[in-house]
């Protein structure tokens, strides 16, 4: 091996470590061993599949809302009310507040998308997934979950047993940040109402967010990914979890593992909610 390999080898994992650690905390650099984590085998493959919820890891015995954590959008209903003067306010079910919203210009993103993403699925779901805004194939399609990353989320969503039709998928953006980049502080602000108001129509029962950004952005948290899962959240009284962003399994399949933990423990609470009617 030349120098040069060496220094080209050494630049890649350092980028890739660096990738890791903004996955997981954002913009502050956490060096720790338990960054590096041992391989794991990988679940969302066909033998993993047609493992059942009830043989994952079990919730402790408590009663589900004293597994609940509070936090800033634990009491109030959305802040809609802020926006009185904009039509899609008065939406009342999901396709009308599409029509209302696909032609929206509030950010820079309205200007360079190809098409507004406003979220696929069932309009009455009891499960609503969360991610963070659209990639390019997304962008192309006008759905949200399409690409690579998508083929991963509906093997996640079929290893706890919901087909992607049955649950509503959706992004913190409707529209694709150019190269991909994280979304800027005032796009959420402009975009994040309009998720606030597709949760309010759909009313689901639990909320998965995939991914740091759609976790923060939800729970109004500057936490990292690592203390966001494992928990069960509270956005405005609806059970709320954060796990990894499939397109950071694609990259770490390390992550699989704990994410196929997270999402064992999600069914487990929504079967138990379900039992509790
Ligand atoms: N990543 C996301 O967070 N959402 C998509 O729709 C696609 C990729």
């Amino acid at each position: 091996m030349s120098l040069d390999d060496d220094f080209n080898t050494l630049l890649s994992d350092t980028q890739r470590f660096l990738k890791q650690q903004a996955e997981l905390y954002g913009d502050s650099l956490l060096i720790s061993k338990t960054s590096v984590q041992q391989p794991a085998s990988e679940p969302f493959h066909k033998e993993e599949q047609t493992i059942s919820s009830t043989t994952g890891p079990s919730m402790p015995r408590k009663s589900k809302t004293s597994l609940i954590e509070k936090n800033d959008a634990s009491q109030a209903t959305a802040p809609l009310h802020a926006y009185p003067a904009e039509p899609w306010i008065s939406a009342d079910n999901i396709p009308t507040l599409n029509q209302a919203i696909n032609t929206c210009m509030k950010c820079g993103l309205g200007k360079t998308r190809t098409k507004f993403v406003f979220g696929v699925g069932n309009p009455k779901a009891e499960v609503v997934v969360v991610g963070e805004a659209p990639g390019a194939d997304e962008d192309a399609q006008g759905e949200p979950f399409v690409g690579r990353g998508g083929q991963l989320l509906n093997k996640i969503l079929e290893s706890i047993q919901f087909k992607r039709e049955e649950v509503f998928i959706c992004n913190i953006l409707k529209c694709r940040p150019p190269n991909n980049r994280d979304p800027q502080p005032e796009e959420i602000e402009f975009c994040e109402p309009y998720l606030w108001k597709q949760l309010e129509l759909i009313k689901p029962k639990m909320i998965l967010c995939v991914g740091r950004i759609a976790g923060q952005s939800l729970l109004k948290t500057n936490a990292s990914l690592t203390l966001l899962r494992g928990k069960v959240h509270d956005y405005r009284g609806i059970p709320l979890m954060v796990t990894y962003h499939p397109a950071a399994l694609l990259r770490n399949p390390n992550w699989k593992r704990p994410c196929w933990e997270d999402v064992q423990q999600f069914r487990k609470l929504y079967e138990e909610m379900k039992s509790e009617k």
